[in-house]
């Protein structure tokens, strides 16, 4: 193994991504298609995801996926498109609501949103860097300091640069 061997850059998930694995989970889990928007929101704490009565769109902490994985947020995902199919049908939505409980229980939804590990103790950190591929133009967010010349672009084996982002 040579020293100088770039390791590959692996991308964090796109709000597109997560729209597609939405629309899939629906269409499998639930036999009926996801019309709305499904996003990420990097502001959200404790909770695991949340649905919008008005909107109808889904939103995702990211953090759960950085710390729990794949996994972990496809049972998110379920819990919310419980509330969202059975709202949109009429149907007991609410937690409380037998409906709600009934469909969780079918398709394997998580029953409560974890919290995440020392959310109390600490916040998790913001993406704080942007690796942009000076070939293709890909970005990366990392959230901490990376040298970009020990990596390469995933997508087209670019070399990277490396840029700090101004926090909101
Ligand atoms: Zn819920
Ligand atoms: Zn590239």
């Amino acid at each position: 193994m040579g020293r100088n061997r770039k390791r590959i850059m692996k991308e964090t998930m796109s709000n597109e991504e997560l729209q597609v694995w939405v629309e899939d989970i629906s269409i499998r889990c639930f036999g009926v298609p996801f019309l709305h928007k499904a996003l990420f929101n990097r502001r959200l704490k404790s909770t695991g995801g949340r649905y919008f009565l008005k909107g109808h769109n889904i939103e995702i902490n990211p953090h759960q996926l950085d710390n729990f994985g794949n996994e972990e947020v496809e049972k998110i995902i379920k819990h919310e498109l419980c509330h969202y199919h059975l709202h949109l049908r009429g149907k007991g939505y609410r937690h409380r609501d037998p409906d709600f409980k009934q469909l969780l229980l079918q398709v394997g939804g998580s029953r409560y949103c974890q919290s995440l590990p020392g959310e109390k103790a600490k916040r998790a950190l913001p993406y704080r860097y942007k690796l942009t591929c000076s070939r293709c133009g890909m970005e990366y967010l990392r959230k901490r300091k990376v040298d970009p010349k020990r990596y390469q672009c995933g997508k087209c084996s670019g070399s990277l640069r490396l840029s700090s982002m101004i926090l909101p």
